[in-house]
């Protein structure tokens, strides 16, 4: 692989960690140090808000898929992050377990409906309820806000520029995008791919221009 890599400018070579130079780039806390890798034995664990009491629990009963760290000025954000980390599981997976009454919708219009916390402002999960939305049946959760080890890893880095728009100075992306890069986080400035790939399916399906 290494003399391969060389002779052809070097694709995975190129992603070995040597010596970042973008380490004092902040992303978000939970990769800002390295990404950890998920375990796929791995089978859920509990979201709680950040309440210093009556703590509100949301039981995740399975493994997130497509996590990923998100520059939207939607998403939920802890302190001080440039970036949220946000990942989906199935609709059925997700259990109000403690303090629900906590909850409420941040915004009733939006696709995506996020239940923050009433006191703490930390949002524990967002639901499509639009049947006829691309990922209708899958929640969007934070997994950070779980103390369980194994969540799925972060795989890529979306809506970059929109940090932009939350006032990151324009200037300084190239070390931005630089530090995902860093840290194996191929940042775009939609969702990846495969998603975007996905939405485009749903929405040629639905409009019967894609035969199935
Ligand atoms: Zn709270
Ligand atoms: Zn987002």
């Amino acid at each position: 692989m290494g003399l391969l890599s060389n002779l052809f400018g070097g694709g995975s070579a190129a992603a070995k960690p040597s010596a970042p130079r973008y380490s004092n780039v902040r992303i978000h806390p939970a990769v800002d140090n390295g990404v950890k890798a998920g375990s796929s034995a791995f089978s859920g664990g509990t979201l709680k808000c950040h309440c210093a009491s009556d703590k509100v629990e949301v039981e995740i009963g399975a493994q997130t898929a497509h996590n990923h760290v998100c520059g939207c000025s939607k998403c939920w954000k802890p302190k001080g992050a440039t970036f949220a980390q946000i990942a989906v599981v199935g609709s059925d997976k997700v259990r109000v377990t403690k303090n629900g009454e906590k909850l409420d919708r941040v915004d009733s219009h939006a696709a995506i409906q996020r239940y923050a916390c009433k006191g703490c402002g930390v949002h524990m999960f967002g639901r499509i309820e639009n049947t006829g939305h691309p990922f209708h049946g899958l929640d969007f959760v934070h997994t950070e806000l779980s103390s369980a080890s194994g969540w799925a890893a972060p795989e890529f880095a979306a809506f970059v520029s929109s940090i932009i728009e939350a006032g990151y100075d324009p200037a300084k992306m190239e070390s931005v995008r630089g530090r995902c890069k860093e840290l194996g986080l191929e940042p775009y400035d939609c969702l990846s791919p495969p998603l975007m790939d996905a939405i485009a399916t749903h929405v040629g399906k639905a409009n019967g221009n894609l035969k199935a």
